[in-house]
Order: C-alpha cells, then sequence, then structure tokens
C-alpha cells in the first residue's frame, strides 16, 4: 500500500487549525517534508545536525571538553558523517554531567520551558531541561501521526492511561477510580485544533470497568498501555461499542508481533503504535502502509548500531541512538535510548521518504540480562494464547507470566473454568517446543484472577527477577 502528498493533503483537510497564526501551516510544512527527495531530506539532516553540533561545540560545556578530547574540530561538524565519531550518551552520564549539559544561551526566538523526567539508574527520576520549541513540537507531530492514523478530529478519543499521564480533575486531583472525566477536546491537540470530546480512565480500573466504560462512552478512537490494550481485546464488549470503535493507539509497552495479531482479530480494526521517549518527545511513527517506523526527521535523527557505536547492516538489530535536534538547552547527542530495533533498507513501500527503522525489540535490558531461551518460550506462550484466542472468542480473558531467580516460569490465567485444562496443554506444548537445545526450566501454570504488581503503575505481562530495573 502507498500513499502520496496529494492524498495526504486530502487527509489533512478535516484538521482545523483553531487560531490560523501559523503561515505556511506547520503541519502542512511536515506533510510536504514527508515526500522531499532523497537529496533534500540529507541536506535537511546536514543542516540541523550542523546548527546543533556547533552550538553544542561553542557553548554546552560537557560537549566543548568531549570534541576536545575526541579531536573533533569545529569544520569537522560540517559533514553530519561527524555523528558517528561521538560516543555514545548514556543515561548514567546524563545524571552525573547535568549541569554541563545545560545551557543559558538558547536560539534566537526559543525560551527555556520547562523539563521532562524519566526513571533514573539510581532510582532518582533524571530531569531533561527543554526550550519551548523543543516541547511544542509533540503537539505538532502527533497531529501529524493522527493523520498518518487516519484519525478523524470531529470524532471521539478514549484514554485509558495511568493517572499521572491524564488530566486532573477540576480541584487538581487525579481521576478517582471507576470514574472517567470528559473533556471538551482531545489532550495535547486541543489548545491547537478543533477537535470531538475525549474521555479520560485510569488504567488501573478493573478490566471489567474498563469495558463498561468503552461500552458507554463508544469512541471512535482508544489510546492505551500495549500490555492493557492485550488484555481489553480479550473481553467481550457490547456489539454497537465494537462498531463505533475504529482505531487504537497501543502506548508505552512492547507490543509483540503475537499481540498485535490478537488484538487486531479480536477488534477488527488496526493497531497503531509509536516511539517516544520523555527525555526527547515523540521520535517516530509506526506507517500503517508499510509497518515501519518513520523518523519524524524535523525533531530527531536516529541511528542503529553494533555495540561499538558503528550502524548496523538492513536487517540486523542493534541499539536505537536518538539525537535530539530542538532542544539548545539541553542536547542529547547519540543518547542510548535503551531499546533495541531493526535496520532497514531503502525507502517505505508507503513512498514517504522520511528515515525509518523496523521493529523495536523491547528494552535492552529487559532482553539482554534473561537466560538464554527465555524470549523464545515467552514469545511460544503468547502465540499458543493467540491462537487459542483467535480460535475462541473471550476464551481467555488475561494472562501474566512470571520468572523466578532459577529461571522457572509461573504463568497465570484467567479464564472460563470448563477451557482452562485445554488451554494449559496447549500453552504448555507450544513451550516445550520452544527453543528445544536446552532443558526447560519449570512451567507452572495457575489458573487465577490474581495478577502481580496490580494496582501499581503499570500492568506488566512478563515479570522477571533477571531484569530488576523497571520499565519507565
Ligand atoms: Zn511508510
Amino acid at each position: 500500500m502507498s500513499t502520496s502528498l496529494e492524498q495526504e493533503l486530502q487527509a489533512n483537510q478535516c484538521w482545523k487549525l483553531k487560531a490560523n497564526n501559523s503561515r505556511p501551516r506547520f503541519d502542512e510544512v511536515l506533510l510536504r517534508n514527508e515526500f522531499l527527495a532523497a537529496p533534500e531530506q540529507r541536506l535537511q539532516k546536514t543542516q540541523g545536525l550542523r546548527h546543533l553540533l556547533q552550538h553544542c561545540y561553542d557553548i554546552v560545556p560537557y560537549y566543548r571538553e568531549l570534541f576536545q578530547r575526541e579531536k573533533i574540530s569545529r569544520r569537522h561538524l560540517r559533514d553530519a558523517s561527524i555523528l558517528a565519531r561521538i560516543p555514545i550518551l548514556e543515561k548514567a552520564a546524563i545524571e552525573q554531567h547535568t549541569d554541563a549539559l545545560q545551557t543559558r544561551q538558547l536560539w534566537p526566538g526559543h525560551k527555556q520551558a520547562g523539563s521532562t523526567q524519566t526513571s533514573g539508574t539510581t532510582g532518582q527520576p533524571t530531569i531533561i531541561q527543554h526550550s519551548d520549541y523543543s516541547l511544542g513540537m509533540f503537539r505538532w507531530l502527533k497531529q501529524r501521526e493522527y493523520r498518518w492514523f487516519r484519525f478523524d478530529p470531529r470524532r471521539t478519543m478514549l484514554s485509558i492511561r495511568p493517572a499521572a499521564e491524564l488530566p486532573r480533575m477540576p480541584d487538581g486531583s487525579y481521576i478517582p477510580e471507576q470514574t472517567y472525566l470528559k473533556l471538551a477536546a482531545w489532550p495535547t491537540l486541543g489548545g491547537l485544533f478543533e477537535t470531538g470530546a475525549a474521555w479520560a480512565f485510569n488504567n488501573t480500573n478493573l478490566i471489567g470497568d474498563q469495558v463498561i466504560t468503552v461500552n458507554q462512552i463508544k469512541p471512535a478512537y482508544l489510546v492505551t498501555q500495549s500490555s492493557n490494550l492485550e488484555f481489553l481485546s480479550l473481553q467481550k464488549f457490547a456489539p454497537d461499542a465494537l462498531q463505533h470503535l475504529e482505531g487504537v493507539l497501543a502506548i508505552s509497552h512492547t507490543l509483540t508481533p503475537a499481540m498485535r495479531s490478537l488484538v487486531e482479530n479480536n477488534l477488527q480494526i488496526p493497531v497503531q503504535q509509536n516511539y517516544g521517549l520523555n527525555e526527547i518527545g515523540l521520535i517516530a511513527s509506526r506507517c500503517p502502509e508499510g509497518g515501519r517506523y518513520h523518523v519524524h526527521a524535523e525533531h530527531c535523527v536516529v541511528e542503529i548500531v553494533k555495540p561499538d557505536g558503528s550502524a548496523c547492516a538492513p536487517g540486523e538489530t542493534g541499539k536505537l541512538l536518538v539525537t535530539a535536534l530542538n532542544n539548545p538547552v539541553m542536547p542529547l547527542l547519540r543518547y542510548d535510548a535503551d531499546d533495541l530495533a531493526e535496520a532497514v533498507e531503502g525507502p517505505c513501500s508507503c513512498g514517504r521518504t522520511l528515515p525509518s527503522f523496523g521493529a523495536v525489540q523491547g528494552r535492552y535490558r529487559r532482553i539482554a540480562y534473561l537466560p538464554e531461551g527465555t524470549w523464545q518460550r515467552w514469545a511460544a506462550i503468547q502465540m499458543a494464547l493467540y491462537e487459542i484466542a483467535a480460535r475462541q472468542k473471550s476464551a481467555v480473558r488475561k494472562y501474566q507470566a512470571y520468572q523466578d531467580q532459577q529461571g522457572h516460569f509461573s504463568l497465570r490465567i484467567d479464564c472460563e473454568e470448563a477451557v482452562f485444562a485445554g488451554v494449559a496443554s496447549e500453552v504448555r506444548k507450544a513451550y516445550e517446543q520452544a527453543f528445544a537445545t536446552l532443558q526447560h526450566p519449570n512451567l507452572e501454570i495457575l489458573h487465577t484472577d490474581q495478577f502481580l504488581g496490580e494496582g501499581g503503575r503499570k500492568f506488566q505481562n512478563f515479570i522477571s527477577e533477571f531484569t530488576p530495573e523497571p520499565d519507565r
């Protein structure tokens, strides 16, 4: 499947700016950038990088010192390939050099405008200071991805997320359990574009209450965490609520191919995805036509690299590094996102010329420390559950795997009593066939509606004692 500049301009027509003060409209500037010829794409990247790197060289203490140490002079910064010579920036280095990474001298028109934070390596949050432009890009890039997803802004949206990520109640408190908050417009975009109404509901509500909310509100679009989405899709909904639902955006957690198939099969709508970091903003959005992630090249440069920092060949999976182009306040160059993704070759089949990468395989640290075979066995379990759900809708309501310090698995499954024995035997068979070259750790299968970590901020369908670091 493909699209074109004309088709995208057509699709953008339902987006009405509230105050038409941006000329040319920035959403259309972004739209046209998607179809630039390759040499123009390269030129934009070179110019954006040079501007940022020279700024780092001139006035950001951390990089002044680093460039000196690496014998990189100012004239080297004219060529975009210099990026590969800059050492990878780990999260621990940001914590250590927070002051030296910041500057008070900004670009004309930029103002210091606040901060974002993310979980640090020591349990303390890492704070990233931003310029207004850096933070402001988020809503424009959000609109771009919603256009790609063909979300119609005149329709309604329901967000089921952690309370801390949702708008507050009128008195400033978090939205209480079993309460949904109606908003006059879609989150993030409401200030910029005319949109329909939206609702917000905590993801810590019981799955049954989430179903009731979807049935009552009948939203056109649903935004929720991947693991929550998977469990939601296993529930029974009112037929008219399902009919109204046209699109869903899975956020935050890794969505495996098996989870994607399960949700799309159960809900009969496409699942959209994006890739972002609190530290930088929206980095890429998954192409509905081509299935790869298109990088928002106006906002960042993404590299997929081997452990030594050199570029992966197409088809190889490597560390995902991000260079943020719009934040002169606290520039992050080649920031290690702690994720693995696949490098891809050539342009996407959709016709857009933005750079792209393939499947995101999840947190590097999560996978790297797992005993050999774990990921393959977990994938086999998920695939078996997917096949069961595809045959027999609503048979499995929820599941969760836990791996103890010896590598043994226990799998919790919530399903009807009558089907449990069959489900368990099918899952066990798949588990034993996966990664058969090593002896299998024990697999215990429990029939229960009690899950680990519930009531916490995020439900996780896979918990391992080998990965003590929590997910962001
Ligand atoms: Zn594409």
